[in-house]
């Protein structure tokens, strides 16, 4: 069993510890908080041993009566493996000390690309990063992007995507975050830095970016074009996105008309926090106008990047291939089709 430490507990740290729980081939070692707070004792309630972050700070978590397994330090060198879920910035300041005990770890994809030695996306670059000992999941819109991109390329090739993400202000618990009544052009330079990160997975695509910002929490929207290199048809495109492993391609009839349907959709099948951890692609809006591609995605920032850290994990360790990775993540977390009721009765 893969033993796996996760520093920093919060919206994506204690939803990959739920999802490294429910592996076959790895167990949560412990999870490191800086506060008692809700999802310290509920770290507890799971079952999960709680390391302190800051030692200054563990009589706070004595005074609210949660216990202390020890000092993220112990966490980190008892670990095979380090999944870093702190605020962006702060897991860079870490590195170090994975470094001093020789434990590899992921960084999210709020930290800087020059921090570390590779970038992830499971679906585009698997077999990159074995033995790495600093590996980058790239963001919520990254991953997003990536799983697009890469089996067009494989298909049809592609000369330039242009995209433009609306972006949810912030995280439903983020009570700091906004703007909560207006729309803004994020960054307002363009083309905007999500296409740069878009490159460090694939190197050598032609992508520009532009980013707006908009008072919604729920999920972040893609408007894309992608223009391809060799003819396509939209109805072969459909079938060639429905087939991916973490892209839901939404039938009409479904009666999605944005992401709150799609949230919604997400309690009633029963996901964990109603977590959506594929692409959410309307069937409908893909159109090719000759070598043109155009759609709308939908992004649930909140989970898109947990199976892929899951996956990160056994290409460092290089403990299992591609393919069989990915569909160890997606039978252990439900990840099945069990969105696309269509997909379950053929
Ligand atoms: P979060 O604020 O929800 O959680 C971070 C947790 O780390 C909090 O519990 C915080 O108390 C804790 N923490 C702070 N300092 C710490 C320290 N020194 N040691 C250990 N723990 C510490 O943040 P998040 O949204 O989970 O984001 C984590 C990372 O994931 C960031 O890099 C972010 O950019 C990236 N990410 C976030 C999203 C998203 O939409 N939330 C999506 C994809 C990637």
């Amino acid at each position: 069993m893969i033993q796996v430490g996760i520093n920093g507990y919060g919206t994506i740290g204690k939803r990959v510890a739920d999802a490294v729980a429910k592996q076959p081939d790895m167990e949560v070692l412990g999870v490191a908080k800086t506060r008692p707070n809700f999802e310290a004792s509920g770290a507890i309630e799971k079952g999960f041993d709680l390391y302190a972050a800051i030692e200054e700070r563990k009589p706070r978590f004595e005074e609210a009566g949660i216990d202390i397994a020890g000092d993220v330090e112990e966490l980190v060198e008892a670990s095979d493996i380090i999944v870093d879920a702190c605020p962006s910035g702060i897991g860079a300041d870490n590195a170090e000390m994975y470094q001093e005990y020789e434990t590899p770890a992921l960084l999210q994809g709020g930290e800087d690309a020059d921090v570390v030695d590779s970038s992830f996306n499971a679906r585009a670059n698997y077999d990159t990063v074995e033995g790495d000992d600093l590996v980058r999941v790239v963001s919520c819109n990254t991953t997003g992007l990536s799983r697009l991109i890469a089996p067009l390329r494989e298909e049809y090739g592609v000369e330039k995507v242009r995209a433009t993400l609306v972006r949810r202000g912030g995280d439903p618990a983020q009570t700091d975050r906004g703007p909560i009544n207006d729309i803004l052009p994020n960054p307002v330079t363009l083309p905007s830095h999500h296409g740069p990160d878009v490159n460090t997975i694939f190197p050598d695509l032609a992508i520009d970016t532009l980013g707006l910002k908009v008072p919604a929490t729920l999920m972040h929207m893609h408007s894309i074009n992608v223009t391809l290199e060799s003819e396509a048809d939209a109805e072969e495109v459909r079938d060639l996105l429905d087939q991916q492993d973490r892209t839901f391609v939404i039938p009409e009839w479904l009666g999605l008309d944005g992401a709150g349907a799609i949230k919604e959709l997400a309690q009633d099948a029963g996901r964990p926090r109603a977590d959506i951890w594929e692409n959410c692609i309307w069937g409908e809006s893909i159109t090719v106008e000759d070598n043109d591609l155009y759609l709308f995605q939908a992004i649930h920032q909140e989970s898109d990047v947990v199976p892929e850290n899951i996956d990160a994990i056994r290409a460092v360790l290089g403990t299992e291939s591609q393919e069989a990775s990915i569909e160890t993540t997606n039978e252990a977390m439900g990840l099945d089709g069990s969105l696309a009721p269509t997909r379950q009765a053929e």
